[in-house]
């Protein structure tokens, strides 16, 4: 697998970028580093000027920048969470924006952020993950959705799950069979690699890529870059495509 394309990048529109991550910064960086391809998948956050409005400063900034990279401008969109397989913006064709990216940032039931420290109780716990699951199901059947970003890190966080192993892996790999029958590509994120909360979840994660590859899911790679250094930069990425030989 080449590592000469990156799917997933964030502009000064999300909001938490850093602000050198303009759409012409984003270009000269992943020209420096020699990407061939790019996708810019700003979120679907109500920021800036709204999803829609990002999409089109980006799509209109782009136009003027000439470039030899193939540039795509997609979205990282939220799912609905009341709403199973629906995404939180929905208002284009599928033409229209590609690719799509769909990302959990918050807990189902839960309105604080994914990266929050909070007490979940067990039952809070077994909530979340069947409620991950069902709704990862359904949007994988969501004919938008393209990607399934940085898979696995809600139910990483705050223990609701300790590692990949076991009734985990079972799910995922009904997920994996979803994947494939609907042609959804799973994401292979650096950064979600290079930030997992317990070495226990860090070593059983290949569990789950495991399984996408035993399945031939589509494989997609993103380094989910929120500033110019982290594009096109894989590390653990690299180390995944030479320990799992993936072609
Ligand atoms: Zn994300
Ligand atoms: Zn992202």
């Amino acid at each position: 697998m080449d590592l000469d394309c990156d799917n997933h990048i964030h502009t000064v529109y999300s909001g938490h970028a850093d602000e050198s991550m303009t759409v012409s910064n984003i270009i000269k960086k992943s020209e420096q580093v020699g990407l061939a391809q790019i996708a810019i998948t700003e979120h679907s956050f109500d920021w800036h000027l709204g999803p829609r409005g990002n999409f089109q400063l980006i799509k209109n900034e782009l136009a003027t920048i000439p470039t030899d990279i193939n540039v795509t401008v997609g979205m990282e969109i939220d799912p609905d969470m009341e709403n199973l397989g629906k995404l939180n913006f929905d208002d284009f064709d599928k033409d229209e924006i590609y690719p799509i990216l769909v990302g959990f940032h918050g807990y189902p039931g839960v309105s604080m952020g994914w990266f929050e420290k909070i007490h979940f109780t067990r039952r809070d716990k077994n909530r979340i993950y069947s409620r991950w699951f069902k709704i990862m199901e359904k949007l994988i059947e969501n004919p938008k959705v393209d990607i399934l970003a940085h898979p696995g890190r809600i139910i990483m966080q705050n223990g609701i799950i300790n590692e990949f192993s076991g009734s985990v892996l079972k799910d995922f790999e009904s997920l994996a069979l979803a994947a494939k029958q609907y042609n959804v590509a799973f994401e292979v994120n650096e950064t979600l690699l290079n930030n997992m909360p317990t070495e226990k979840l860090e070593n059983s994660y290949p569990n789950v890529i495991n399984i996408m590859l035993k399945h031939k899911v589509k494989l997609s790679i993103g380094s989910d870059a929120h500033n110019l250094e982290k594009i096109g930069k894989f590390d653990k990425v690299a180390d995944f495509i030479k320990r799992f030989n993936i072609d």
